[in-house]
This record gives structure tokens, C-alpha cells and sequence, in this order.
């Protein structure tokens, strides 16, 4: 018995040994869609933390909201010898080709935070629809009733729908019952500052400056919609919504200009990816990994293997969660407080 024990931790051992040294021949190529925004660098620190650990080696590519740029990099990723990909996708149809190309090669592709609605990529993301419950109810309440803006994501991107129904689950029955008017919607192109805040601007001026609510996808959007909140004077008297924990956001809500912000710990999602991805790699089915589930949410029903993670909306009172978890330094939170 004892020897046969032996063996079995003998094979153990080799089999350990062999997936270490399978990790660290691996090679993880990673696509980003945009990189300039502030999130993803932690996301990055976090997948190259974890592929240092297990050996394995980080190559990137940052496609600048390029979907066009994304193709051509995902296939440099894979002819600088990618063994794996992990895909930021800045369009989740355009990206469709790069997926098919890395499938024909049997390459392992991890749909990153994003949809790519097609069964050869593994999705991890956070729950998006949760992420807009957490909005809608941050800024309802504050304010229950009004003239509400939804300033939302990118229409390329499936999390702005996502997002938006969660936002409209928790909103719905006002709405409907009248007490909450929708006075202006917008997908805001690429996600960008400067198209959330023009957006603003246009439904402000719409509407009188008769204005009770923002409920805005992400922090970065949240910035440009508190820039046109501010060039009226209404900064801080409007309740409005972001998402990711960016520092200025987290300022902002300690400040008072900003209502909520929604916490994904990305150190968390670069993590699993990098993991899922040298597992992949390693050989290991899709419905092998740890915590999988079936999706079947998107706009095409595709059944896609999937890890969800959980986001926690942060406001004033709850400021100290992200100080303490070591996210942000509270000099850093409280600036100007
Ligand atoms: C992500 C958000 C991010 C946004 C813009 C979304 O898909 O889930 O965290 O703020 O893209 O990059």
C-alpha cells in the first residue's frame, strides 16, 4: 500500500513537473482593444503576474479602438508564436476572423471581459448585468423620480447592452409608472470621455438643464458627463453612476460629484484568465476548468463555457473596501476632501 502511494505521488509529481514545464514553454499573447484607459493596466499587471509565476511567457498588442488594427495584431501575436490568446475584443463581430484563425491552429482563445460570441473562445468576464443593477441603483437611490440620462457604452461592445438592461431591471417599474422620465440615451463611440461629455452637453441643452439623473456605463464616461454637469454649474447636485474603480472616479466620490462606482477587481479576472489560458493551452477542456458555467446570454444565444466574477458597488460609505483591499491609497481616494 505504502509503495503503491509512492507511486501514485511519483506520478503525481511527473505529471506536475510536466504541466510546469508545458507552462513554461507556453507563450500568451494578449490583445488589447484600448489600452490607454486606466483599468487595463492592472488587468495586465495581474495576467503577467500570473504567467511570471507559472514561467510562462507575456507578448501584447494594443490595438488603439482599431477593430481593423486588432485582426492584423491577433495574427502577429500568433506568428510571434502565441500558443494561447487572450482577447480584450475592441468589436465583438469584427473580431470573428482572428477567433476562426487561431481555432484553425489550435490555439485556445480566452474572450476577455468582453463577449466574442463564438463556442471556440472561453469568457471570463465579471457579471455585467449586475455591474448595471449596481449603477441604476447607486444613483435611484439618491433619486427616485426625475429626468434620468443614460450615457452608455459602446455599441461594439456587448457589455453596453448588457450593462443597460441590468440598468433598466432596477429602473423598469418607474419608468413605466412614470415617476422616472428617460430623456436622453446615447451609446457613447468607443467608450471615449470626450463623446460621453459631448452627449452630455447635447441632452442638457435639450432639456433645459432639467436634468435629475446620469446613470453613465463607466468611470470614464462618468468623467465626461460631470465635465458637462460642470460647465453648467450642476456638478455634485446630479447623482451620477460609473464603473472599474478608476482613481479619479474614486476621488470624485469621495468629493461628492460622483455617486457610485462599481468595483471589478481586475487583479482577480487577470489571474483566472492567465490561468485559463495556460490551462487551456496545457490541453485541458473548456468544461474542466474551475467554476465553468454555460452562457447562452447573447445578443446570438451561443452557448459559450464562461467564468463570471462579482462586482460591489462602492459609494461614500463603503470607500474604505477598495482602501483596505489595497486597490487605492486613502491619500489618493480623499485628495481635496
Ligand atoms: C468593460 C469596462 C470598461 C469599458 C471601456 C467594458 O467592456 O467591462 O470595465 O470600462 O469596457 O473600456
Amino acid at each position: 500500500m505504502r509503495s503503491f502511494v509512492k507511486l501514485m505521488a511519483g506520478a503525481a509529481m511527473l505529471v506536475s513537473m510536466h504541466t510546469a514545464s508545458m507552462a513554461a514553454d507556453t507563450v500568451v499573447g494578449v490583445s488589447w482593444s484600448n489600452f490607454q484607459e486606466e483599468r487595463w493596466k492592472t488587468d495586465e499587471a495581474a495576467i503577467k503576474k500570473a504567467l511570471e509565476a507559472a514561467g510562462a511567457k507575456y507578448i501584447s498588442a494594443d490595438a488603439q479602438s482599431s477593430a481593423a488594427k486588432q485582426l492584423t495584431d491577433v495574427e502577429s501575436l500568433i506568428s510571434q508564436g502565441a500558443n494561447a490568446l487572450i482577447i480584450l475584443a475592441q468589436d465583438s463581430s469584427a473580431i470573428g476572423p482572428a477567433v476562426e484563425k487561431a481555432a484553425a491552429e489550435g490555439i485556445p482563445v480566452v474572450g476577455y471581459d468582453r463577449l466574442i460570441e463564438n463556442p471556440a473562445a472561453f469568457y471570463i468576464t465579471f457579471d455585467n448585468k449586475e455591474v448595471g443593477r449596481l449603477q441604476a441603483q447607486g444613483v435611484y437611490k439618491v433619486k427616485p423620480e426625475g429626468n434620468y440620462v443614460f450615457i452608455k457604452g459602446s455599441s461594439s461592445d456587448p457589455n453596453a447592452d448588457f450593462l443597460f438592461s441590468g440598468q433598466m431591471e432596477v429602473l423598469k417599474e418607474a419608468i413605466d409608472s412614470g415617476k422616472i422620465k428617460n430623456v436622453g440615451e446615447a451609446y457613447t463611440d468607443g467608450w471615449k470621455p470626450e463623446n460621453a461629455q459631448k452627449n452630455m452637453e447635447q441632452f442638457l441643452t435639450k432639456n433645459n438643464n432639467k436634468i435629475d439623473a446620469v446613470v453613465a456605463s463607466n468611470d470614464g464616461t462618468a468623467g465626461g458627463a460631470i465635465a458637462a454637469l460642470d460647465a453648467q454649474g450642476l456638478a455634485g447636485s446630479v447623482p451620477v453612476s460609473g464603473q472599474d474603480a478608476d482613481k479619479a472616479a474614486l476621488n470624485r466620490v469621495a468629493l461628492g460629484t460622483q455617486t457610485v462606482s462599481v468595483w471589478k477587481d481586475s487583479r482577480e479576472l487577470g489571474k483566472n484568465a492567465a490561468e485559463i489560458a495556460l490551462a487551456l493551452a496545457g490541453g485541458k477542456k473548456m468544461t474542466e476548468i474551475d467554476g465553468v458555467e454555460t452562457f447562452d446570454g447573447g445578443p446570438n444565444k451561443v452557448q459559450m463555457q464562461s467564468v463570471f466574477l462579482k462586482p460591489l458597488a462602492i459609494t461614500k460609505d463603503n470607500l474604505n473596501l477598495v482602501i483596505d483591499a489595497g486597490w487605492i491609497s486613502k491619500a489618493e481616494a480623499c485628495q481635496g476632501v
